[in-house]
């Protein structure tokens, strides 16, 4: 019965994880698109990072490209 139980929290546990990383897609989506936005000004909006919390997003620019990434964590993204 106790196996039982452990499947039923696993579970939980899965959906719970997959509903947290929904939410982190859509708040890099919304973070994405503010620094797209940002980038037609050519400076950046003062972001915090969506992974870590604790970073600040600082971006990089060639002629055709686009780099934010994190001051915190490994977040690296080309827009
Ligand atoms: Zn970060």
């Amino acid at each position: 019965m106790s196996d039982n139980t452990q499947e039923r929290d696993r579970v939980a546990e899965l959906e719970a994880e997959v509903d947290r990383l929904r939410e982190q897609v859509e708040e890099q989506r919304e973070v994405l698109s503010i620094l797209a936005a940002g980038q037609q000004s050519e400076t950046l909006p003062d972001l915090g990072c969506p992974y870590c919390g604790e970073g600040t997003l600082v971006g990089s620019s060639g002629i055709s490209w686009t780099q934010v990434e994190c001051t915190a964590c490994d977040f690296k993204e080309y827009l």
